[in-house]
């Protein structure tokens, strides 16, 4: 366990917020305020185009995630001239882009093709950096080679979708991948000096509050530089629309103010040395069969989760026990 930060003047990673936040790791980093600007570079999914399966997660529909601009037909640069734009009015301050490889997987193309497209995207001017969103089953050696080495030249980071600590639970929502592949992809991509990110869900089907609060001890010990969490959203279209409409009672949907509750519990056994991306998903309201929390967008869900770290007197990690790694 940590000691209590309270006599510090920063917490272990360096400022005063209760956590290790996202805006101001990159801050550090960069100097100053960075935005992603989202790519559909037109990647597909070997759960869906027959690889792994053709159905794809049961709760998977990217419209839900995909920002308007973001429009495979277009090309990799149009699609970040236009993201700079709409950024540009919403985050006066931001003079610095990541391009992000978001929809679908990102690695999941001949070599020659990724580095088209990357390259087109580093290329773009005030474009620092790429993350790449993608799945555990979808990198190899030379894939990720390359990845090093232009890691060597800008930022770059390999965010994977994980979803659960469990196996039980990919099977369930079909994910078609397992955990031990999830920690040989963070394990490869880490141990390269790549930056690594992982998604996570809470609330998929059959999982138990206490398995989900079980899976900040096992996500402590995985190689991670940043992290999103997101509670489950149901999504209107998606097989787990029918799934949840027949066994409800097999979901665990958390209100906003359970959610807050637990989140804070999860928090407080975080590993401090990871950096937190997201606390929630903001699909849109007009897509969700069930945890719908009205209109918090992230922003005020950040203030709310950290005025509630103050009222407790608690942050990241603090009931964090370091274990020997796996
Ligand atoms: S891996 Fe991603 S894109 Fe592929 S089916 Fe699952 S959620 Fe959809």
């Amino acid at each position: 366990m940590l000691s209590n930060p309270a006599h510090m003047k920063n917490y272990p990673w360096g400022h005063e917020r209760r956590f290790n936040a996202y805006s101001n790791y990159f801050k550090k980093h960069f100097g100053a305020r960075v935005q992603k600007v989202s790519i559909d570079a037109g990647f597909t999914c070997p759960n869906r185009d027959g690889t792994k399966g053709t159905e794809g997660c049961t709760y998977c529909n990217n419209d839900a995630f995909n920002p308007s601009y973001c429009i495979p037909e277009k090309p990799v640069v149009q699609q970040i001239e236009e993201g700079i734009k709409f950024h540009q009015k919403r985050y006066r301050t931001a003079t610095s882009y990541l391009a992000y490889f978001q929809a679908y997987s990102n690695t999941y193309a001949p070599l020659e093709k990724m580095k088209q497209l990357y390259e087109e995207a580093l290329g773009y001017p005030g474009i620092s950096g790429l993350i790449i969103g993608t799945r555990p089953d979808c990198v190899d050696v030379e894939k990720l080679d390359y990845i090093k080495e232009l890691s060597e030249k800008c930022y770059i980071a390999v965010e994977y979708g994980i979803e659960s600590c469990y196996n039980k639970t990919l099977r369930r929502v079909n994910r078609g991948h397992t955990v031990e592949e999830a920690w040989n992809a963070l394990n490869a991509t880490s141990s390269m000096g790549i930056n690594t990110g992982a998604h996570f869900i809470f609330g998929l089907p059959g999982e138990s509050v206490k398995e989900m609060l079980a899976e900040a001890e096992i996500i402590s010990r995985m190689p991670l530089t940043t992290v999103k969490f997101h509670q489950l959203q149901i999504i209107k279209g998606t097989r787990m629309e029918d799934e949840f409409r027949r066994r409800p009672g097999d979901f665990h949907v958390f209100s906003w103010e359970e959610y807050l509750g637990f989140f804070i519990n999860f928090l407080e056994r975080l590993n401090p040395a990871i950096v937190v991306e997201r606390f929630t998903g903001e699909a849109p309201p007009r897509l969700l069969v069930a945890a719908n929390w009205g209109k918090k967008r992230t922003d005020q869900i950040v203030t709310l989760v950290e005025k509630s770290l103050e009222e407790l007197d608690t942050w990241q990690g603090r009931l964090y026990i370091k274990h020997g790694s796996v």
